[in-house]
């Protein structure tokens, strides 16, 4: 090739290099339970040319302050002024995963990469840059990665990380906690797709609609490691209703995400608190979840058909053996298309949620009008799924 075709390749060649992004280091859990002492390796699509030193690329920014600070709160808004720690840094080559895990920087950059890595999930399945919604005041989201506070919390424009203190009272700080940031992440996703009411009314379904949907935004970022989706299989031996069983007898690792989705709840068995409010949806989500996942090990040949006439909601402990005898083996002889089935199962469901928030008015939300625009996004995605959610989400009295 000469001339401008040769050019034009030279770019294309350029930008695809561009485009690879950036290395950092993320605890897919938290780093004190256990099987998760150990950080897995993820590319951030911003490439290292546009990444700077805090870090700080077009989306985030990370301001570590060196004095104590307070949580923000209304007049006391960011941009943070006061005197910072050293900026977490790249090495030679532009990545940021070889930061000592010890020290105060990585959580500044760990802090950066779970954010990041939550938008770059969810960008995919919405198809386009998510546009932050406070971006008519603030370019970019202020992240202080560490505060003597044991709380978190995200508002307009900022997200601010303290410590929890936990069962061995121990503190373990937010900033290496993927699932809460995930969360926080998630609320800000959600403001920017569906917006706010021009009304707020406490006691509305705005609150536990954010909540259930923040938790499997979390869940379904979660299931984009790839250590994080192996050890889960692993635990449970292929059978994913096993894990709430798990959690609740041994509290064996940090799957909180499955364990708040991995419910029986039906609408009208909970109270009017938020989260409680929240927990039908996110279960009929999951159940549809596995309902995939179980559809494409059978459709696979992994496990025996008798497994589809097998109802996921409201299980018990017959239920969850009975699952096992059809897993357990296959799961032991084909693992990798164990996760493959799961992996389609995910981005199925992930890509139906995110086209659901499309159809929905913040200011005349309720379950009934969520769970409809849900089907209908399922029917865009796949008309078995959009089935699939319609049988869950009725279960669950939210039709
Ligand atoms: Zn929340």
């Amino acid at each position: 090739m000469f001339g401008s075709a040769q050019l034009a390749a030279d770019e294309q060649i350029e930008e695809t290099f561009l485009s690879v992004g950036t290395r950092f280091l993320i605890f897919p859990q938290v780093p004190h339970l256990s099987n998760y002492g150990t950080p897995e390796t993820v590319w951030i699509s911003t490439p290292p040319e546009k990444l700077r030193a805090g870090p700080s690329d077009h989306r985030i920014y990370v301001s570590d302050p060196l004095l104590d600070k307070e949580p923000y709160e209304y007049p006391n808004l960011p941009p943070y002024v006061g005197d910072v720690y050293p900026p977490a840094e790249a090495s030679f080559d532009g990545h940021f995963d070889a930061i000592p895990i010890q020290s105060r920087q990585f959580l500044a950059a760990h802090a950066f990469a779970c954010a990041s890595r939550v938008l770059d999930v969810w960008e995919s399945y919405i198809g386009h840059p998510i546009v932050w919604h406070f971006a008519e005041t603030y370019e970019r989201l202020e992240i202080i990665p560490y505060l003597e506070w044991d709380n978190a919390q995200s508002g307009y424009g900022y997200l601010e990380l303290g410590q929890d203190i936990g069962t061995d009272s121990n503190s373990h700080p937010y900033a290496l906690n993927f699932d809460v940031i995930a969360h926080e992440i998630g609320h800000s996703i959600l403001f920017s797709q569906v917006g706010f009411p021009s009304v707020f009314r406490p006691g509305g379904y705005f609150t536990p609609f954010h909540e259930a949907n923040a938790d499997l935004i979390s869940l379904l970022s979660f299931m984009h490691f790839d250590s994080g989706l192996d050890r889960l299989l692993r635990h449970c031996g292929g059978n994913l209703l096993v894990l709430n069983e798990l959690n609740r007898i041994a509290e064996l690792s940090g799957d909180r995400q499955i364990r708040l989705a991995s419910n029986s709840r039906r609408f009208s068995e909970v109270s009017a608190e938020d989260h409680d409010q929240s927990r039908p949806f996110t279960g009929a989500v999951f159940d549809t979840l596995v309902d995939s996942y179980h559809t494409r090990l059978v459709r696979e040949g992994l496990a025996d058909e008798k497994l589809m006439n097998i109802d996921v909601k409201g299980i018990d402990g017959d239920t969850l053996r009975r699952v096992s005898e059809f897993t357990t083996r296959a799961f032991r002889a084909r693992p990798f298309l164990f996760k493959s089935a799961l992996v389609q199962a995910r981005d199925e469901v992930a890509m139906a949620l995110a086209r659901s928030w499309r159809g929905i008015n913040a200011d005349d939300l309720a379950f009934d009008t969520c769970s409809i625009a849900l089907i209908e996004a399922g029917h865009q995605v796949d008309p078995a799924l959009a089935r699939r959610l319609e049988i869950n989400l009725a279960w669950r009295e939210l039709l």
